[in-house]
């Protein structure tokens, strides 16, 4: 790995400082915050274009929230353990990016599974450091390779959604350095990231935009950072401290803080240097000269969405790449069997990507049952089970006799009389009112209209808003998303519930739409939907699953959660399947000897019936490739390649946050200090449900002895593996370190590196796997130290899968040289 430049390789330093000199005050603090939600302005007197950002990180979104190439969850690439695949991932991200005329990308998220319950445990990579920091890397590398920047997120303790924007994370020095902000110095030292996005919270009692040890002394001096830090989107908090503590540009645009000549205020009344200004111009100016667009016309082309060639099969490889086989007796791969029973919601509906700003339609939505059916001769049955949905479709327009009525109120909980009112077709609608009187904001809203269905039975009512929404029928609270919320992407949080409808009866509906408290997004948005649930209710879906998985001569039972249980905003509240989806595993289990588990979900599941059940392949959200690359494995086309990024607990009391989540009193305390993940289950010797590292193929591997190697700035471990089995698969060796006796709460060992090596059956490849010698110092408060004794480096299969050790002497205690790349 190379350790990256970090002063502009462009040589566009005489460029930039002469079009510092050049800038007013004005055009200078303009450039500082967004024209709009995504885009950044340049200056048109000097020619300096717009530039754009978009989520990120598992597609391009574009400035529309179009479609695009959907890639697995984060935590899907980090079970690949596969830097190169991750890297390869990163350039077709960055080609789409070009496509849409992106100039930063807002990803990767780089905060660490701490909770098993965080909302956006998906979007992360994993619990441990070094593999956060090493996938990060990749991927990072992917994307500026094609020149577009990335954006490395959320600096930092970002790791729970409960209170995100006002809690106040407290870290402890070491902590911080050794895990927390370890995948942000990987992006910034060795692969060079171009921005940084600074989080909603608090990070030891400083705003995360107004940090000055964290984004000054540790960001810019310590690491040498030289691209843009961003804010989250509306994080900033204030004027003049995060314009004083290492914020360059508010978003989005137009900006609270720093917007309507705020900032330039600020430095005419001398509350900002003026010099602080031009260092964050220079910043913004880097990065365009990064890109090669410091001069130019802003971009007003239309975005190109369209796939490209190799993506589809770049997507499926890595899918399966990622997929962690947890437990087979020997009934995967099928083989031989003349009927199957796929049962469950994630057969038709596979949930191909987690919920909020990482959400994008993809090119194609691929399902098991879609796939298995094209591609098997045998019989299928289908049936779904449990339903796990909570959305519903907009209510159809002919169910609307009078149309619909939307009265606003100028404050925020639709009180007095309204300050306009319309006429609507439909009731799915997106209202900026700046077609109303000169209110301001709050804005509330009331929608009203009549329902008269054409169908009777039960029914599932459900309401969304940008906001606080709440539904009524009739005068009676049906949905309220207060109540149980759940995301409805785009920022759309939304509540659910059911009634029973008589055809032909007039329903008088009304949703009251407020927005949330404190929120300066001047936006009324909303949906309201129904759907019609099936005969018999959920006894009889469960009683046809059943039925099915009798028949079968094997029952592959796809469940587990999707974007509207697993989202940005809202953590989740317990480990279990969301619904019934345990009694379904079970009972179809109890029918049928030979049932597999696909688990289609991007957080850690209690499996209380894994003991009954014949294999658990953990297949995340596989991306829009996902139904194919289930179909892949389930066949036995490919082996799958993944390996666990984070332990799963056998229950939430066994995780390291569990006495420190999610705070209180506006505080939490990373209590747990450096015992995150494996290390915590390592240390307190507790027996996780799934080890960290862990995965299965469907081939046997043996081992060699391994040898050692120590330079000047790395320890090389090489082991022999050999596939002695019959199929083509991945191995991955993994190596922790285990330090001299250091005592108090340090961890028995830690991930000091790893390699993926592809096995053909009867072959022997050599993993080597090179650990820096960061990778044995501790932080000491000012520098990284390796300490003087004997280091055992363990080769293993898992955290728990201890394979062997190798002794690595060190005479004297040294500190590591700065300049030397981190990983
Ligand atoms: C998220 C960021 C995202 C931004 C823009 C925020 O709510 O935390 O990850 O990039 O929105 O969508």
């Amino acid at each position: 790995m190379t350790t990256h430049q970090t002063t502009d390789p462009s040589g566009d330093e005489a460029e930039i400082d002469a079009l510092v000199g050049d800038m007013t005050l004005a055009e200078k603090c303009m450039m500082l915050t967004g024209s709009g939600p995504w885009i950044v302005p340049g200056c048109e007197r000097l020619s300096i274009p717009d530039w754009r950002t978009s989520d990120g990180p598992i597609g391009v979104r574009g400035m529309q929230i179009g479609t695009g190439l959907v890639l697995p969850g984060e935590s899907a690439l980090a079970a690949t353990w596969d830097p190169a695949t991750v890297a390869e991932l990163g350039a077709a991200l960055g080609v789409e990016a070009i496509d849409r005329h992106v100039d930063v990308l807002l990803g990767p998220t780089v905060n660490l599974h701490r909770s098993p319950l965080a909302g956006r445990h998906f979007e992360c990579f994993s619990e441990d450091p070094e593999l956060s920091a090493e996938i990060a890397s990749a991927y990072i590398r992917g994307v500026q390779s094609t020149g577009v920047a990335a954006c490395i997120k959320h600096f930092v303790g970002n790791d729970q959604e409960t209170e995100r924007t006002t809690i106040d994370v407290r870290i402890d020095d070491g902590t911080l350095h050794e895990v927390y902000l370890r995948p942000f110095e990987a992006a910034v030292r060795d692969a060079g990231v171009r921005t940084l996005m600074a989080a909603y919270n608090y990070v030891n009692g400083h705003h995360a935009t107004a940090q000055p040890d964290l984004l000054v002394d540790v960001l810019r001096r310590q690491w040498g950072f030289d691209g843009v830090v961003i804010s989250d989107w509306s994080a900033a908090k204030e004027t003049v401290a995060p314009a004083l503590h290492g914020l360059d540009l508010e978003m989005p645009g137009p900006g609270a803080w720093w917007g309507g000549g705020r900032l330039r205020e600020a430095v005419e009344s001398g509350d900002v240097p003026a010099a602080l200004i031009d260092e964050k111009v220079r910043h913004i100016l880097g990065l365009l000269a990064w890109r090669g667009r410091l001069h130019g016309d802003s971009v007003t082309a239309d975005e190109v969405m369209v796939e490209r060639d190799g993506d589809r099969a770049l997507v499926r490889r890595a899918a399966a790449s990622g997929m962690v086989l947890i437990k087979n007796d020997g009934t995967l791969p099928l083989s031989g069997e003349s009927s199957v029973a796929l049962v469950g919601p994630g057969v038709e509906h596979t949930a191909l990507l987690g919920g909020g700003s990482a959400s994008l339609v993809p090119y194609r939505s691929t399902s098991v049952l879609e796939s298995l059916q094209r591609r098997w001769d045998g019989d299928i049955a289908y049936a779904i089970g449990v339903d796990l949905r909570r959305r519903a479709p907009t209510v159809p327009f002919e169910w609307l006799p009078d149309g619909v009525r939307v009265d606003f109120f100028a404050n925020d909980d639709c009180a007095g009389e309204p300050v306009a009112s319309e006429s609507r077709l439909a009731v799915h609608n997106v209202f900026l009112p700046d077609n109303l009187p000169d209110v301001g904001w709050p804005i509330s809203a009331k929608v009203s209209f009549t329902l008269q269905p054409d169908e009777t039975g039960h029914a599932r009512m459900f309401c969304a808003a940008f906001g606080r929404c709440r539904l009524s029928v009739d005068g009676e609270v049906v949905a309220d998303n207060q109540v149980d919320q759940f995301s409805a992407g785009l920022g759309l949080s939304a509540g659910t519930g059911d009634f029973v409808l008589q055809s032909g009866r007039r329903y008088q509906i009304e949703l009251e739409v407020r927005p949330s408290p404190g929120s300066t997004y001047p936006l009324i948005l909303f949906d309201v939907g129904i759907a019609m649930l099936p005969i018999g209710g959920r006894e009889a879906q469960l009683a046809d699953a059943v039925a099915a998985a009798a028949a079968a001569d094997v029952a592959v039972v796809v469940v587990g959660s999707s974007d509207e249980w697993e989202a940005e905003g809202r953590d989740r509240s317990e480990l279990r399947l969301p619904a019934d989806q345990d009694e379904l595993v079970r009972s179809v289990a109890a029918v049928n000897s030979r049932t597999i588990v696909v688990l289609n979900c991007g957080a850690p599941m209690e499996m209380p019936w894994i003991d009954d059940v014949e294999a658990v392949l953990l297949a995340w959200y596989p991306g829009q490739e996902g139904g194919e690359a289930i179909v892949d494995v389930l066949l036995g086309d490919v082996s799958p390649g993944g390996r666990m990024p984070t332990t799963w607990p056998r229950r939430l009391e066994d995780t390291p946050s569990f006495d420190h989540y999610p705070g209180e009193n506006g505080t939490v305390t990373y209590g747990e200090g450096l015992l995150v993940g494996h290390r915590w289950y390592d240390l307190h010797d507790i027996e996780p449900l799934v080890p960290f590292g862990h995965g299965l193929t469907y081939t046997t591997f043996g081992w060699g002895t391994p040898t050692i190697s120590a330079g000047p700035d790395s320890i090389t471990v090489a082991v022999d593996v050999t596939n002695t089995g019959d199929r083509h698969a991945c191995e991955v060796v993994q190596v922790y370190v285990e330090p001299p006796e250091r005592g108090g709460d340090r961890p028995v060992r830690t991930l000091g590196g790893f390699a993926k090596v592809s096995v053909a059956p009867g072959a022997t490849e050599t993993a080597l796997v090179v650990l820096p010698l960061r990778r044995l110092a501790r932080w000491s408060g000012s520098e990284w130290v390796v300490d003087a004794g004997e280091y055992a480096l363990v080769v293993a299969a898992s955290a728990v899968d201890l394979r062997s050790k190798v002794a690595h002497i060190v005479d004297d205690a040294f500190i590591v040289d700065e300049s030397q790349s981190t990983g």
